[in-house]
């Protein structure tokens, strides 16, 4: 039997319990040319708030009934397909479940590298290469740079401020909890970390960053995002990669208020999807294996046990009950 999250209906605001149901459905016969992928681990993304809104996006919204739509890692058990083999490592966006029967549309023959396999869906897979590509693609930083990111201690945030530590800037992190913070500081180098709970952002950043925000990477948008325009420098760059603080609010997005600084400034803002990064996935991830090889970059992975405990996991998303990824053994 193959369990699996579907959706059921349209949440307005943080979704509530039923917004899922889990079902149990047979798993039907391979034919010719398809094969039988066991996922293994899960990737829960912020993202996934946004794909179930009926809304016009990078991406169609999940279909009512539709498997909850997920990045996926998990090993081939049977194959009536010549290029992929019984024990092959796969990675694909195929969904919150246990099995999936696919014909290779999709999916991506993983080299082990003798990682643990969640370190696939994250580091090396689409939150690295969001850090990776958006950090040095839009950001574009230069050494001696003080670079700002929001949800630092998340999976992209993480990778964004050793990134900049490599490329000689200043990193300025900012995560909820002085935890989070000390883990900035002192697992992963960041130079200097806020505490958006505790600390007033707008002291915080005149504080951290005395020589203002060259780069701002933004993860979660609303009044982070306002104070971060507050202290942009001459030709500042701001990626916008998210807006986590806005996905569940029912009363619509909170805009910028000071954007007007931009034109003062100077300054870009632009915003980031990384799927139109797609065809260069292995050039990032080769760098960021190097990076971590030697040293220069970590990343953490928090584990949540069954896909039963979906619905639970997910809401660690937006509490922020975790450090670096998030995924969900099935
Ligand atoms: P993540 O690992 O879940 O990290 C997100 C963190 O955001 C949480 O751990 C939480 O940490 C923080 N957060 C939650 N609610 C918040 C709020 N109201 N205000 C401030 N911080 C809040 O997520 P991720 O995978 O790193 O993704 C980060 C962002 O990038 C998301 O907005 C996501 O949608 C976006 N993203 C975009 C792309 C793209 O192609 N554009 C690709 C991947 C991800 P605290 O405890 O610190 O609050």
């Amino acid at each position: 039997m193959n369990k699996q999250i579907i959706l059921k209906k349209r949440p307005i605001g943080f979704p509530e319990t039923d917004t899922w149901e889990l079902q149990q459905n047979k798993i039907p016969e391979i034919t010719e040319g398809e094969f039988l992928i066991q996922n293994e681990y899960i990737s829960l993304d912020p993202a996934m708030r946004g794909w179930i809104n009926d809304a016009k996006s990078y991406i169609p919204p999940v279909k009512l009934g539709d498997i909850m739509r997920a990045g996926t890692i998990g090993k081939v058990i049977k194959s009536k397909n010549t290029s992929f083999e019984v024990g092959d490592i796969v990675t694909g966006m195929n969904g919150v479940q246990q099995f999936i029967i696919t014909n290779g549309k999709g999916q991506f023959k993983i080299q082990d590298i003798g990682l643990a396999l969640p370190k696939y869906l994250s580091v090396l897979g689409m939150p690295g290469m969001t850090a990776y590509f958006g950090l040095l693609n839009i950001g574009q930083p230069k050494e001696g740079e003080t670079v700002l990111v929001s949800g630092a201690a998340g999976a992209v945030g993480s990778l964004v401020g050793q990134i900049a530590k490599i490329k000689g800037c200043k990193a300025v992190g900012i995560a909820g909890g002085k935890e989070k913070c000390d883990y900035l500081i002192d697992e992963l180098g960041f130079d200097q970390a806020i505490d958006y709970k505790a600390d007033n952002i707008w002291n915080a950043l005149k504080e951290k960053c005395p020589n203002g925000i060259d780069v701002y990477f933004d993860n979660v948008g609303g009044p982070i995002l306002d104070a971060a325009l507050g202290r942009i420098n001459m030709k500042a760059r701001i990626i916008i990669c998210g807006a986590i603080s806005q996905y569940n609010n029912s009363e619509g997005f909170y805009g910028p208020k000071y954007y007007i600084n931009l034109l003062v400034k100077r300054a870009r803002m632009e915003g980031f999807v990384v799927f139109d990064y797609q065809d260069k996935y292995m050039e990032g991830s080769r760098q960021m294996a190097q990076w971590m090889a030697q040293g220069k970059v970590k990343s953490k992975e928090f584990v949540v046990e069954g896909i039963e405990n979906f619905y639970s996991a997910f809401g660690r998303l937006f509490s922020g009950k975790k450090k670096g990824k998030l995924v969900l053994k099935v």
